[in-house]
């Protein structure tokens, strides 16, 4: 299959990488040729990685290499493309905008897909002519590690694409989750849900960051607990995805006070150093002032077990 992906950012490069190991011929377009060598170094960089750590061989590696090119030209990317995966910035004139682009390139067999993590599909779909051909790929970062696609499915999408998106995540040996196009999809409207009501516990001193954080680490085996993820995310995109969820689902998503502070702050977590935990080199430390509890000692234990 050929299959052409719109972006070498984060996201596009990852996709262009899993596509050409599950073995199609994949293009890769950026608006600089810059910006596509560079998703291309990283592609080759994460697949050294990869034999590093004995995950992939040499020949595998060289094998998508050869099967992977770059261009800046829309027209070259998309040409014979069974199917198009956008991952440009998100923002939904850049989303239509690209999609009636490709429109204009590919015939009405070409599938296409959109790797928004928030917008709607049914929107981004409306300016469609073929619009049945219009569904969304929801990947995760880092795309080679993670192993969930949510098949996002818009008003519009007809059967046989939701078909294919199924075909093609089974394929590139990743689990697909279908869900009907709505405000967070399942996997941010979940994640978020816990993370805004862990943020409200610890503003209520239920409990400190690290105790409200082993309760779903050590008691419900989560890999990490909410409020650590929301330092990782950034809060501040925490607190975007919250407001949008807010204004389309209700006040049930309505952010925290102490979310908005820590955001005036310019307290967003991992990237700044602090947010509800002190960083240091990508590590925790310790926990933000107004936050630590009596405990501390403890806290510290588990801080450095991570
Ligand atoms: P990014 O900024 O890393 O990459 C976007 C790339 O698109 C850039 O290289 C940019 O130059 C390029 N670009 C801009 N306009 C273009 C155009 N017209 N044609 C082709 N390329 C163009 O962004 P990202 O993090 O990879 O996000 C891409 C999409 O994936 C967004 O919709 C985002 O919401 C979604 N997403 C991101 C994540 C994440 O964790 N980063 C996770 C899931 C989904």
């Amino acid at each position: 299959m050929r299959v052409a992906v719109l972006g070498a950012g984060t996201m596009g490069h990852g996709i262009a990488q899993v596509t050409a190991m599950a073995g199609h011929d994949v293009t890769v377009r950026d608006i600089e040729t810059e910006y596509v060598e560079n998703g291309l170094e990283s592609i080759e960089a994460n697949l050294e990685g990869g034999i590093e750590r004995d995950k992939v061989t040499r020949e595998e590696a060289d094998a998508a290499l050869e099967r992977l090119s770059g261009t800046t030209d829309l027209a070259d990317a998309v040409e014979g493309a069974d199917l198009v995966i956008e991952a440009v910035p998100e923002d939904i004139d850049l989303k239509t905008g690209t999609l009636e682009d490709v429109e204009a390139l590919v015939d009405d067999e070409t599938i296409v897909a959109t790797n928004t993590s928030s917008l709607s599909i049914t929107e981004i779909a409306s300016v469609a002519e073929r619009d049945g051909r219009v569904i969304g790929l929801h990947f995760f970062n880092p795309v080679h590690i993670m192993g969930l696609v949510e098949i996002v499915v818009a008003e519009q999408t007809d059967d046989d694409t939701v078909q294919f998106a199924h075909e093609f995540v089974d394929n590139i040996g990743k689990t697909p989750v279908e869900v009907t196009d709505s405000p967070g999809f399942a996997s941010s409207r979940l994640g978020v849900a816990l993370g805004v009501e862990a943020i409200r516990m610890v503003q209520e001193g239920v409990a400190d960051p690290r105790d409200v954080d082993a309760a779903m680490e050590l008691g419900y085996n989560h890999p990490m607990g909410p409020i650590e993820l929301g330092d990782v995310v950034g809060l501040d995109v925490r607190l975007d995805i919250l407001e949008y969820l807010r204004e389309e689902l209700g006040e049930r998503f309505r952010p925290p006070q102490a979310l908005k502070r820590k955001v005036r702050a310019g307290k967003l977590g991992k990237k700044t150093g602090e947010g509800f935990y002190v960083w240091e080199d990508g590590e925790i430390v310790g926990v933000s002032g107004e936050y630590e509890g009596d405990d501390g000692e403890d806290g510290d234990d588990r801080g450095g077990a991570n």
